[in-house]
């Protein structure tokens, strides 16, 4: 056990009283967020970063996946409410591309992540959310066993408590969760994670050569990996262009320790690792890329900020979403809304994609209520990647779709629970679900 120290027992000042404190600022931050201080309450969203977005601008995915789904060999939209409030904005900015087709079996939609973050900023304001950015969360004080009176923030202006009624961990990694003592689980159980990479944009590339090049990169991997001029870290190549033809986004790295195993993005000293190893994968990436036509001059315009995190603690709730239930297209009575993406799974060296049967499915399983609601804490709500789901599950569910509606749906629930007085547990979903109606949610009931 490393040695430890004392510290000496502090005062810390009161930075705000609020109804629903949200804990990051990714698409569930944002939708929790925006649904809480829509439904009424006073809310603070509080964000270690500058900016919004999470994963989708810090760690440069953007892309928006499962916000549409193949239902019955028609592409549809499904993800509905915030998520299209921020689309709109990002679209009037002039930074959305139309949806691309992927395998022949749904779509996705890039976005650039300058507009991303100035539609989320007007998104959070309009809606009434107080923000508070650079502020990491360290710590919760609990006022009992099952409930949290305070987030502990470390900033610029020093330590301080933000007090609330309810609390939504949208941290990605469940810390708010975790610290008040909630339990969870990492990875498939044998120690592997959904390997992280760091994602790159380039600039420079000649549209018109480049074509859809997409297509044949593949093939040129393969065979520049049999000549023995480059080694990739993993198969399955994702490069495509941004809005403007000439920028492309790159996820083609794998970030993985001595053992080969997945670094864990909840170890200070493995994203430190993590850091420094993506961006020299990238270097020899990149390399590569200009050997493809079009690509010859192309260079690299941005880094993500940080490294790509897709999972770390998933957190226990009272229900956990399953394989099957993606698989099969589950339905359930609490629904909040759906997932449209299938597993995608990030493992050594490759991804694995598993779909449910298009198109003989709806090609959506329903979101339940109780995958969100922490076991044993009364007033949290887990959301986003850090929901209640198996490994499998969680890496379809933890796609950006699936974050908007979970978060929107902790922002209603978390509302109703302080109006009615009553736990997360025994928020009466009827009245939750027509309140995300009322909120521009589709909750997937097929009619
Ligand atoms: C490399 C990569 C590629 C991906 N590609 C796609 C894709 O193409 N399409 C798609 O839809 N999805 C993709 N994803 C998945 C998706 O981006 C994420 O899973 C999604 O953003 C999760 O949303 P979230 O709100 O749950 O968490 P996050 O996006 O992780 O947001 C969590 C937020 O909380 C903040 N935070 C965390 N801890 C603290 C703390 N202690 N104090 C203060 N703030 C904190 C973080 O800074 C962050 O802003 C990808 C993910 C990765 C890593």
């Amino acid at each position: 056990m490393a040695p430890t120290l004392t510290e000496p027992a502090r005062q810390t000042e009161v930075y705000g009283e609020y109804d629903v404190v949200v804990l990051g600022g990714g698409p569930a931050g944002m939708a929790a967020a925006v649904a809480a201080a829509k439904s009424g309450c006073s809310t603070l969203l509080v964000e270690r970063y500058g900016f919004l977005g999470g994963m989708g601008t810090a760690a440069g995915v953007t892309n928006f996946c499962g916000l549409h789904a193949n239902v019955h060999g028609e592409i549809r939209r499904v993800v509905h409410g915030v998520a299209t409030e921020l689309l709109e904005r990002i679209d009037r900015l002039g930074g959305l591309n139309t949806p691309h087709a992927l395998f022949g079996k749904t779509v996705a939609q890039a976005y650039d992540t300058a507009a991303y973050k100035i539609a989320a900023d007007e998104l959070m304001t309009t809606a009434g959310v107080k923000l508070l950015f650079h502020a990491l969360g360290a710590g919760v004080v609990m006022a009992s066993r099952d409930r949290i009176s305070a987030l502990l923030v470390e900033t610029k202006s020093g330590r301080r408590a933000i007090v609330g009624r309810a609390f939504i961990d949208a941290s990605g990694d469940g810390d708010l969760a975790a610290w008040a003592g909630v339990p969870y689980e990492k990875g498939d159980g044998a120690g592997n994670f959904l390997y992280p990479s760091t994602m790159f944009r380039i600039n420079g590339v000649d549209p018109q050569r480049a074509g859809p090049a997409w297509e044949v990169i593949p093939g040129l991997m393969l065979r520049a990996e049999a000549e023995g001029r480059h080694r990739f870290p993993r198969k399955t190549p994702i490069v495509r262009p941004q809005k403007s033809g000439i920028e492309w986004r790159v996820n083609l790295t794998q970030l993985a320790n001595a053992q080969g195993n997945a670094l864990d993005g909840t170890d200070a000293d493995e994203l430190t690792q993590a850091e420094v190893l993506g961006r020299r994968q990238i270097a020899g990436v990149a390399g590569f890329l200009r050997e493809v036509p079009g690509f010859e001059r192309s260079y690299i315009v941005d880094i993500a900020p940080q490294v790509g995190i897709r999972e770390t603690r998933r957190v226990r709730g009272l229900y956990q979403l399953t394989e099957s239930d993606v698989l099969d297209c589950a339905s359930f009575e609490d629904t909040i809304g759906v997932n449209g993406w299938p597993l995608e799974l990030h493992l050594k060296g490759d991804v694995e994609f598993r779909w449910p049967k298009i198109p003989q499915s709806r090609g959506f399983n329903h979101l339940p209520y109780r995958m969100i609601v922490p076991e044993g804490v009364a007033n949290l709500w887990i959301t986003g990647r850090c929901a209640s789901m198996t490994h499998e599950a969680q890496s379809a569910a933890r796609v950006t779709g699936a974050c908007f509606v979970m978060g929107q749906a902790a922002g209603c629930a978390a509302a109703l629970s302080l109006r009615g007085a009553t736990a997360a547990a025994d928020v009466d979903t009827a009245e939750l679900q027509s309140r995300l109606e009322a909120q521009g949610a589709w909750l997937g009931h097929e009619d």
